[in-house]
């Protein structure tokens, strides 16, 4: 590994427009629950009868939220994790002027915790809120205070519902946009944690355009011919002891 490292680092040292690209892998080094997991899915069905995808779906948001806030709780709200050596790593990167954007898939605001300021979240984050009928925004801090339950709009009684993006709706078109520059301008993707084989991460690399990819993931995915470097180790201890070799 050391080898590749260094290879890491000669490239990073090269590299003017760093992109990573995230997905649940980063996550899980900082020991947050994944849903997708055989784990996940297991629990998700025998408590709840119905596959994790479901419930985190509009439809049975609206049709039934008092399930959708017990998962949700349980899944995204249950832990503090901190930042791990990767998004520390991946915010030194931005810090010394190399890396412009973080594009994830997670929602748990890590890399801001972790201190890098341009994170390009297409599937939302669990940080804010909004009220689906006067759209009024709502921090974390208000819902939490709650304890539990289908949190409504004091405003207008309205369901409130998590700036996460559901299955059934839409990315955030402002985020796309910027995601797609960032890759349009890059010269160096590191692709972290994710197999690439579920929409919308596949569709996204196609605007890269630059030369070397980077991929670090346990498993094999459909991109690993077009990489330059593979890492099947821990993305945490492969981008910390790059930047150190820098
Ligand atoms: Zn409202």
């Amino acid at each position: 590994m050391k080898k590749r490292c260094e290879a890491l680092a000669k490239l990073l040292r090269q590299s003017e427009r760093v992109v990573f690209f995230g997905g649940a892998g980063v996550s899980t080094e900082s020991g947050i629950k994944d849903y997708r997991s055989k784990d996940g899915l297991y629990n998700t069905v025998k408590e709840y009868g119905v596959r994790p995808e479901t419930i985190l779906s509009r439809s049975f948001f609206l049709e039934n939220p008092e399930m959708f806030y017990d998962f949700y709780y349980k899944y995204f709200l249950s832990e503090t994790p901190a930042p791990n050596p990767a998004h520390i790593a991946l915010a030194k990167l931005e810090q010394m002027g190399k890396l412009t954007a973080v594009i994830t898939q997670n929602i748990d605001g890590l890399h801001q915790a972790a201190g890098n300021t341009n994170v390009l979240e297409l599937h939302g984050t669990i940080s804010t809120y909004h009220c689906v009928r006067c759209r009024k925004p709502y921090p974390k801090e208000d819902v939490e205070a709650l304890h539990g339950g289908v949190p409504r709009c004091p405003h207008c009684g309205g369901l409130i519902h998590p700036d996460v993006v559901l299955y059934e709706e839409g990315l955030n078109g402002a985020t796309v946009d910027a995601a797609i520059d960032a890759l349009t301008m890059a010269d160096l993707l590191i692709i972290g944690g994710t197999s690439l084989a579920v929409y919308p991460a596949a569709g996204f690399l196609r605007f890269f355009g630059g030369e070397h990819i980077v991929l670090i993931n346990r498993d094999e995915t459909p991109y690993d011919d077009r990489a330059e470097l593979i890492f099947r180790e821990k993305i945490g201890q492969v981008l910390k002891a790059a930047v150190e070799l820098m």
